[in-house]
This record gives C-alpha cells, sequence and structure tokens, in this order.
C-alpha cells in the first residue's frame, strides 16, 4: 500500500516536472487538438455555444457590451463587415419586424425565446416562427 501511494506521487511530481519543461509544447498541442476537434464537430460545437449564449443571455451581452466599449474600433469594423456579407440578410430581417409572431414554434409548440426565420432573404415577407433552438438547427442545416 505504502509503496503504492509512492509511485502515485512520483508520477504526479514527474508529471508537474514535464509539464514545466513542455509548457509551450503542450499548449500548442492542446489547442491543436481543441482546433481539429471544433472542425470536425462544427456543428455541434456551435449549437452548443448557442445554447450557452442563449441560457447566459445577460452575461453574453455584458460581454459583448464590455467588448464594444473597450474596443469600439474592432467592433464597428466586425459590425460594417456583417453588414456587407448580409445586406439581404439584414432588409429582411428590418421587414419581417412588421410581421407578428406566432404564439408559438412552428416546429416543436414551445412558447417561450420565439423568432422570425426567413426561408429565403429574398422573400423578406416569407417567414415561420420558431424557437431559438430549432432556429439554430435550421441555420446549421442550410450553411
Ligand atoms: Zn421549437
Ligand atoms: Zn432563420
Amino acid at each position: 500500500m505504502k509503496i503504492k501511494e509512492k509511485k502515485k506521487f512520483n508520477k504526479r511530481e514527474y508529471d508537474r516536472e514535464h509539464y514545466r519543461r513542455n509548457r509551450k509544447a503542450i499548449l500548442r498541442k492542446t489547442q491543436k487538438r481543441r482546433r481539429e476537434y471544433y472542425h470536425k464537430n462544427k456543428e455541434s460545437v456551435r449549437l452548443q455555444q448557442r445554447e450557452y449564449m442563449r441560457k447566459n443571455k445577460e452575461k453574453t451581452n455584458k460581454r459583448r457590451k464590455d467588448y464594444r466599449e473597450k474596443n469600439p474600433e474592432n467592433a464597428r469594423k466586425y459590425y460594417n463587415k456583417y453588414c456587407r456579407l448580409n445586406p439581404e440578410k439584414r432588409k429582411a430581417k428590418s421587414l419581417a419586424r412588421k410581421i407578428p409572431l406566432k404564439s408559438s414554434c412552428e416546429i416543436c409548440g414551445d412558447k417561450d425565446n420565439l423568432q422570425r426565420h426567413h426561408w429565403r432573404y429574398d422573400k423578406p415577407f416569407l417567414i415561420n416562427t420558431l424557437c431559438s433552438t430549432r432556429h439554430s438547427v435550421q441555420h446549421l442545416k442550410k450553411f
């Protein structure tokens, strides 16, 4: 029993030393693995991120606001880029604002977090009411 414990301890010591010596390489490897995981599981990672953002709306909004305040230049650039890349989407969204939402999600019947979904941005008035979860799924399928 005693010997076993000693071995365990030594291994931990060794790991710590190993980590200290190869910190950069280990970090690089972890990052690489994370990147690979992201590329392989893009859809589920993005869905998870959206789920997290939906559940932590206040935290996410605050973080966004802080970022905007600290990096107004970057935020503006990012927003301009977004508008440039999605002019149809922006136009369709503002036109569809006049169309009232239905009382529940048209896929699952959920009554919370309802949003307008465009099947095509060149048909701004063709929308369906979806809950945010089903909505993200539709977009992940599309892109
Ligand atoms: Zn739904
Ligand atoms: Zn949509």
